[in-house]
């Protein structure tokens, strides 16, 4: 292995599966000499995110391989364009390939349908069948790990199946700022504008990032407008529903209200035993029943982590050549014990909670009848009932002395509640993820 992919590799244990989509994957080894080596790039963007953000991580890994490198000097894959991600619109005629940025492995095929997912997965499909005449935008928002940008990816590639001349453009809403503060530096943005407003489909990923940032929010708003009034297809991701995501500008969050908003659910445990099924089988393994049982229980809610574990298992089987069973799935995945059997106390789910509605922890405890604070006071009571072995008379006494009949209404309540209400039940699976 050339030591580029060698740093690509520690670089995908250290940032984020988004970070590492967006700023590395599409990098490549160009040659060694001298202690320098050379690296393609696709664009500007993307070179300065690896020259500033990235030199550090870069630094440790190759320290720590021992690798004979003393610098990294990047250069664009194409020689002399000096925006290459937005090469559509270059002069030199090369095509810029939007399947490039497509994750193959993020099909429809490939997407397990669940009871949690099935009204997001419907209007996916709808809107790569008929772009512009189904729903429009439509906002699918979920918490992290729950198939977001897999279903993004997916529409896209089959409208590049199905429509071969449409202008299909996904982005991450990271890499959407970075190019807008990149072009605006350098005096480019007519470039940006074009590649942005002429796109026959639009794909975002994560707009949560722009939130509280109103400079690219307005871009945006603008973008989304153009596109819009042209009858564009644009599909919009986010970890929550416009209204709940604090930092959206009121004009974008009522643009995306026009259209349909479709969240994703956590995965109930059939689906997750479902996934695991589809990923060994894609695997070529047979996962015999009670480890899928034992993984499938044993995760939290998150699609991610339950990959993570079945990727684990495959890996210690292959390097040891011990066939996969329960007591090896137990043995090496023994981290997912520790997820269960956390020790959750009162102080650590209203840290959570607190957090989650950024408010202070004492906060809660206080005497208040307001409801930003009675609201998610009842949640952390709930959280606190379900979670840990306390009495109702001693969360009274946890949150500020309340009576006990007052915790057994809020838990009554949410208990309720959280069975008609998804936002409210995603909210709990989130502060629960977060109790630490
Ligand atoms: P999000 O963008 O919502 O954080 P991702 O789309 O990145 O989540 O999904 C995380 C991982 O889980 C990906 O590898 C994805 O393929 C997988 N995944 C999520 N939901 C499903 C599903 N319903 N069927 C199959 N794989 C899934
Ligand atoms: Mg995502």
């Amino acid at each position: 292995m050339n030591a580029w992919d060698q740093i690509k590799q520690h670089l995908e244990s250290k940032v984020s599966v988004e970070a590492y989509q967006n700023w590395i994957l599409r990098t490549g080894f160009l040659g060694q000499e001298n202690g320098v080596l050379r690296v393609s790039v696709p664009d500007h963007v993307t070179k300065d995110w690896l020259e500033q953000d990235y030199a550090a991580h870069i630094r440790v890994a190759v320290s720590n391989m021992a690798l004979p490198i003393e610098s990294v000097a990047y250069e664009l894959a194409s020689g002399q364009p000096r925006y290459t991600a937005l090469r559509h619109d270059a002069q030199d005629g090369e095509e810029f390939s939007p399947a490039s940025q497509l994750n193959p492995k993020f099909s429809f095929e490939n997407f397990v349908v669940g009871s949690c997912n099935q009204f997001a997965h419907a209007a996916a499909q709808a809107v790569a069948a008929t772009p512009s005449r189904s729903y429009n935008p439509l906002f699918i928002y979920g918490g992290v790990g729950m198939g977001k940008t897999h279903l993004l990816h997916a529409i896209g590639r089959a409208l590049l199946r199905n429509y071969a001349t449409m202008r299909i453009v996904y982005t991450s809403s990271e890499r959407f700022m970075n190019e807008m503060i990149s072009c605006i530096k350098t005096d480019r943005m007519p470039l940006f504008h074009r590649h942005y407003r002429s796109a026959d489909v639009l794909l975002i990923d994560d707009i949560q990032i722009l939130a509280g940032k109103e400079r690219t929010q307005e871009e945006f708003f603008h973008t989304f407008n153009e596109l819009y009034d042209h009858q564009k297809q644009i599909v919009v991701s986010s970890d929550s529903a416009p209204k709940s995501t604090p930092g959206l500008v009121e004009r974008l969050r009522s643009r995306f209200e026009w259209g349909l908003m479709v969240d994703i659910q956590p995965p109930d445990l059939e689906t997750k035993m479902a996934i695991l099924d589809k990923k060994s089988e894609s695997e070529g393994v047979d996962l015999p029943e009670d480890v899928r049982v034992f993984i499938a229980t044993k995760t939290r809610n998150n699609v991610r982590e339950l990959e993570g574990a079945l990727v684990k298992l495959l890996a210690y089987s292959s390097v040891t050549g011990a066939r996969i069973n329960l007591p090896m799935a137990q043995q090496v995945l023994k981290h997912l014990n520790q997820n269960q059997e956390k020790r959750m106390s009162i102080d650590s789910i209203v840290r959570a909670t607190a957090e989650h509605f950024q408010m202070q922890p004492s906060q809660l405890k206080q005497k208040s009848n307001e409801r930003k604070i009675t609201y998610p006071r009842q949640i952390a009571m709930y959280l606190a009932k379900e979670l840990t072995r306390s009495s109702l008379p001693e969360i009274g006494r946890a949150f500020g002395g309340k009576h006990h009949t007052t915790v057994l209404h809020s838990v009554q309540k949410i208990d309720h509640l959280r069975a008609h209400d998804q936002d409210l039940n995603r909210t709990i699976h989130t502060i629960t993820d977060a109790i630490r």
